[in-house]
């Protein structure tokens, strides 16, 4: 089933086009699809108080962590590298296979595939407002939800190996989280936004372009951060 009839499929969702690959027009305007969207944002919604939410719950898991996986020994970073590895698969796997497959909970599929990625196609990839922002973020909870599904991996690291190294673990998963929202964030600047000429900025929005365009989507470059997973599976694209 193609992109376009699995949304139509999801039932609410917008109608997505084919990003740039639609020369004759039949696309839909990206404009008409974020215009409904907007339209059903909360009156009180503000991307500032979103900001800062997400930025609380990164700052307590921070402080949560940091102090109890301390002192470093060099042998972490071994444990580091490792636990890297584990969250870039996590991070493949989750958004392969949960974020774009329509399973049960269906909540996550909607809020990715309909949501995300009828906002932001190909071709129109960046926010025109700083409320856009709304459809970029995870929701403020979910550092805590991703938390609390990485809490038996943790305990079984901390009966394992010891305390602490499940502790270097968590810090990692919120340290992960965090520089995801900025590079995903960054990826969907305003063109005319200073840092989006940046070549590092420039190089993240061409990869998840890709990832993006409606057709290619439930296929290619679902690792973000680092495209360890998309290496092994053989999902890199690079146009
Ligand atoms: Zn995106
Ligand atoms: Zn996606």
């Amino acid at each position: 089933m193609d992109a376009e009839s699995r949304t139509g499929a999801a039932g609410s969702g917008p109608h997505l086009g084919t990003g740039d690959g639609d020369p004759a027009g039949a696309m839909p305007a990206t404009a008409a699809v974020r215009n409904r969207f907007r339209a059903k944002t909360p009156p009180g919604y503000r991307a500032g108080r979103h900001v800062a939410l997400v930025a609380a719950f990164v700052a307590a898991g921070l402080v949560a962590t940091l102090p109890r996986a301390l002192p470093f020994a060099p042998s972490d970073l071994a444990w580091i590298a490792g636990f890297l590895v584990l969250l870039v698969l996590g991070e493949y796997a989750s958004h392969r296979w949960a974020m774009h497959v329509a399973v049960i909970p269906r909540a996550v599929h909607h809020r990715h595939v309909v949501e995300h990625h009828g906002f932001f196609t190909r071709r129109d990839m960046a926010c025109e407002d700083r409320d856009d922002l709304r459809w970029v973020l995870f929701p403020p909870w979910a550092l805590p939800l991703l938390v609390a599904t990485v809490a038996p991996t943790a305990a079984l690291i901390g009966r394992l190996v010891s305390a602490r190294i499940a502790w270097l673990f968590l810090l990692e998963v919120v340290a992960y989280y965090a520089v995801y929202e900025v590079v995903h964030a960054l990826a969907h600047l305003p063109t005319e936004h200073p840092w989006a000429g940046r070549p590092l900025v420039q190089a993240a929005t061409r990869h998840h372009r890709v990832h993006h365009d409606p057709a290619l989507m439930d296929r290619w470059n679902f690792n973000f951060v680092l495209p360890l997973g998309d290496a092994l599976f053989g999902t890199t694209r690079r146009r």
